[in-house]
């Protein structure tokens, strides 16, 4: 089975500690919600993920299909199969959409190419690239672009959604995929997310509305609160949370909230 499994993890951030004992299991084929409050800990959860060097771990484990992630580079994370939209992405002038897509794509699918070894073929690269973009009803001239470079917050998200594509991650985090978005643009994430294959994936999609989900149900929705996963549940938690808000949760964990 294919799996990323999260135990009892403790972070720190500025040696402050952030995640104080995070459990969390996602298979591949699996959607999880990760919802709170805003400063509870979910960006840093996927930031320590990802091997972001400003977050220490200071306690627990994080294995992919049994081997250990934290031994790992932030590049060899991305080969071993885990990608992360982030909540502000940065911006490479310079360096045109396709050719970033061209470089990560073999990276991922190719773990034990040597740097200065072949790419994927253009021929073919472009090919896939083209058909992507016409399933994501996306513009061939948005890959002559440099990446997110004067990308309005839409297009930023568009470039994320193509990566993801691409690169056909095992396990996707994406960080509140949806902010800064209106009505219509959270629409087409959402449906572009269920239709490049997020069901073969595991994700975890970090959020605070319901329209990201529409399209892609979380089997399994986690409350973080003051760096912890204080509750888990189906779809159901989800909607209380995006309708009623976190009063229950707090008033239920007083020493996390
Ligand atoms: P959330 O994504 O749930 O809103 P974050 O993980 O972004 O929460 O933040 C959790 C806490 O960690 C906050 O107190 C935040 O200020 C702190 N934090 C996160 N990242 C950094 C950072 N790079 N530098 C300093 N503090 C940080
Ligand atoms: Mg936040
Ligand atoms: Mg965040």
């Amino acid at each position: 089975s294919e799996t990323l499994k999260i135990t009892d993890l403790h972070v720190a951030v500025e040696g402050k500690p952030i995640l104080r004992g995070v459990n969390l299991t996602i298979q591949r084929g699996e959607t999880h919600a990760l919802m709170g409050p805003n400063g509870s800990g979910k960006s840093t959860l996927g930031n320590a993920i990802m091997g972001h060097p400003s977050y220490e771990v200071t306690g627990g484990s994080i294995e992919i299909d049994g081997a250990d992630l934290l031994e790992m580079d932030a590049s060899e994370r991305a080969r071993a199969g885990v990608f992360m939209a982030f909540q502000r992405p940065m911006s490479i002038p310079g360096v045109k959409m396709a050719d970033f897509l061209r470089h990560a794509a073999t990276n991922v699918r190719n773990p034990n190419r040597k740097e200065g070894e072949d790419l994927i073929p253009m021929r073919e690269f472009r090919r896939e690239l083209k058909d992507k973009m016409s399933q994501l009803r996306m513009d061939e001239e948005f890959a002559r672009r440099y990446v997110n470079d004067g990308f309005s917050g839409g297009e930023m998200k568009r470039a994320e959604i193509l990566q993801l594509a691409m690169l056909r991650p095992k396990f996707a985090i994406l960080d509140e995929t949806d902010s800064g978005l209106d009505v219509d643009a959270v629409k087409l994430a959402s449906q572009s997310i269920a239709e490049i294959g997020g069901a073969e994936m595991g994700i975890l999609i970090i959020t605070h509305h319901d329209k990201l989900l529409e399209n892609n149900t979380p089997n399994f929705t986690h409350v973080m609160m003051g760096g912890r996963i204080v509750e888990t549940g189906g779809v159901e938690l989800a909607r209380e949370l995006y309708t009623e808000g976190y009063d229950r949760i707090r008033a239920a964990y007083p020493e996390a909230a």
